[in-house]
């Protein structure tokens, strides 16, 4: 079979990529080895709630990349509702309290003692003014808190705060510049997070209209067993039943997985081993749905500092994610490497997050009608530290000439699936300038 371009992997990457493509012409199959598409943002439905399989906020949904590419594809941001700050609720050192949304509300919480919230309200207006490009590329984000801030308590909301906007447990590895450019671009956007109604899938089933709109196709059950290599460049990818030709290939495969489909020893596999080293970030996930609220105070989101525990009842800003009168819950407790490794460490986190639900939402067990635990989520290709940020997957192989690279472990400024978005757009533009050149130098 022939196409414009074949793609491999039907997660983010993978279709917002198809979508762009797609709109610029081309005929792309997307081969995914699952049942389904959509990736770790695979989203269905369960007795009327609706779960995204990992992700779920998006991050400045209108004012960020989303809003961009959505409008390359000449379509509408998907509808998202926004939590209110004032009911998001904080644990540390035994007190529970909002931050609040607004500078007053910061030195007025009853999360930190009086000092506390001048060093916070500090340390926060330090965030907004630093330039990243100019911070040393070891400095890490734990470092950088130490040299704005000597106050205990502040340091570890700091780290907390790491943890929540990047999910990677402890977050003081991560790199100072990177993580300080994405807070920049996203915490003090009035989109800062949104939840999308009716999940994830009312923005990627658009992406995989435009694709067969082009004539091309997401076909699922397509595991990619190998990438044939000629003369230089991907000639075709086979799965189990089929050859798939085409003139360009993007892989969207988490870096420790690309390996295994390039041809053994291969100059592309040593090339792909570079990225696989950097370890993933992984997280413990509860999903609740519940028959009825919980708690008789406003609190819609519940973290906890010194766990690194979150609850988010994400129904509260879509409300179409359950059933009339009932919410979904997302609880989550972030990873270390250390913890993603071994089983026992796991399910000791897995623990601690069924204890913070006894604490802060007690009868969860008598109303939660749908339950779903995953124990050991992958949620993003690569910890963003210095080290691994070096190492980062680029644009495009150097060991072939027509196969470029899509995902959240891609060497941009950005993390989650605004990596994805931002990567794919990256790929469609190059794609769309080396196909035009070649035209060119065809008719010259
Ligand atoms: C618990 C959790 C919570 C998260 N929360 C958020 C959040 O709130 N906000 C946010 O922005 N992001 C969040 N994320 C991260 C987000 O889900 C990912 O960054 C994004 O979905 C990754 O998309 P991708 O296309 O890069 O990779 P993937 O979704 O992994 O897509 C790769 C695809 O390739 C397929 N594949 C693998 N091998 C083959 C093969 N050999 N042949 C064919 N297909 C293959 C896989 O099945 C998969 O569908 C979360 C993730 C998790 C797990």
């Amino acid at each position: 079979m022939k196409s414009d371009v074949v793609i491999i992997g039907a997660g983010m990457a993978g279709l917002a990529t198809g979508a762009l493509l797609s709109k610029q012409g081309r005929r792309v199959i997307v081969l995914e080895k699952g049942n389904v598409a959509g990736g770790r943002a695979y989203c269905y439905e369960d007795r009327g709630y609706t779960l995204n399989y990992g992700a779920h906020g998006m991050y400045i949904p209108e004012s960020g990349p989303l809003g961009e590419l959505m409008g390359r594809l000449g379509r509408p941001v998907s509808k998202n509702g926004y939590p209110q700050a004032t009911r998001s609720y904080w644990v540390h050192d035994g007190r529970f309290a909002s931050l609040g949304a607004k500078p007053h509300q910061v030195l007025t919480t009853g999360l930190f003692s009086i000092g506390g919230r001048m060093a916070v309200a500090k340390v926060m207006l330090a965030v907004r003014g630093e330039n990243p490009a100019r911070l040393p590329p070891e400095l890490t984000w734990g470092e950088w808190i130490d040299s704005k801030t000597n106050d205990r308590s502040v340091r570890e909301f700091m780290l907390a705060f790491g943890t929540l906007n990047s999910y990677t447990n402890p977050s003081g590895d991560l790199s100072a510049a990177f993580f300080l450019s994405h807070l920049q671009r996203t915490l003090f956007a009035k989109d800062l997070v949104g939840y999308m109604h009716g999940g994830w899938r009312t923005m990627y089933e658009q992406w995989i209209e435009d694709i067969e709109a082009g004539g091309g196709a997401v076909m699922t059950g397509e595991r990619v067993e190998t990438l044939e290599v000629a003369d230089g460049r991907i000639a075709a990818s086979r799965t189990t039943s089929a050859r798939y030709e085409a003139d360009t290939f993007v892989c969207t495969l988490p870096p420790q997985e690309a390996p295994t489909i390039a041809p053994d020893s291969s100059a592309l596999q040593d090339e792909m081993m570079q990225w696989s080293t950097p370890e993933d970030v992984r997280a413990y996930c509860l999903d609740l749905g519940l028959s009825r609220p919980l708690r008789t105070d406003d609190a819609t989101f519940v973290f906890d500092v010194q766990r690194n525990l979150y609850y988010s009842i994400h129904s509260e800003s879509a409300p179409d994610l359950a059933p009339a009168g009932a919410l979904l819950l997302h609880a989550m407790a972030y990873l270390t490497p250390e913890q993603a490794r071994d089983q026992t460490l796991r399910e000791r986190r897995g623990d601690e997050l069924r204890a913070g639900l006894n604490q802060h939402f007690p009868a969860w067990k008598e109303a939660a009608v749908v339950t779903r635990t995953m124990p050991d989520a992958k949620v993003l290709g690569a910890r963003r530290t210095p080290e691994n940020i070096r190492n980062l997957v680029p644009l495009r192989a150097t060991s072939v000439d027509n196969l470029y690279f899509a995902g959240d472990s891609r060497d941009v400024p950005y993390s989650l699936t605004l990596a994805c978005l931002v990567s794919a757009m990256q790929v469609a533009d190059a794609i769309a300038v080396t196909t035009t050149a070649a035209s060119v130098a065809a008719v010259g």
